[in-house]
């Protein structure tokens, strides 16, 4: 196998816009929508990776900030639009509310990540929208916030 890596110098943080679900989930809604499956590489959930543990009010808490695979990595997902060639996608499940765990799991994958990609930089969804673009504040969260954590 001598397959030539794809060149990866971003990573793009986006949010569910659920309060709940997990890979397969989202992999059946992007399908749903006539897409190739899950457009993400990775997903972290929140505790609640279906409808019916959110509307019980019954989360998994061994699955708070999880990290699951969606899209491979050697392959060009499909989450923003014009920056998918050289990017992975992460998705938090949630809207605007996120756990410390989902947190603590997304600044290890960006730094695995940067490991592997010196030049990475991190960008939310809606930092990366061009003209003509759906507006949109995903992942609802402040990003300079965010890559703060990181130094
Ligand atoms: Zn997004």
């Amino acid at each position: 196998m001598t397959s030539k890596p794809r060149r990866v110098n971003l990573i793009v943080v986006h949010c569910s816009d659920s309060p709940f679900g997990d890979a397969a989930l989202i992999d059946h809604w992007h399908h749903a929508r006539g897409w190739r499956g899950i457009g993400y590489h990775f997903v972290i959930l929140n505790g609640y990776p279906d409808e019916e543990s959110y509307i019980q009010r019954r989360p998994k808490f061994y699955l708070d900030g999880v990290v699951e695979n969606g899209r491979p990595l050697d392959r060009i997902g499909a989450h923003v639009r014009g920056h998918n060639r050289n990017s992975v996608g992460v998705c938090l499940i949630g809207k605007r509310q996120f756990t410390q765990q989902q947190f603590k799991s997304l600044v290890r994958i960006i730094e695995q990540l940067k490991a592997d990609h010196p030049e990475l930089s991190v960008a939310g969804h809606y930092e990366l929208l061009k003209p003509g673009d759906t507006p949109k504040t995903c992942p609802n969260i402040d990003m300079d916030w965010l890559r703060g954590l990181m130094v």
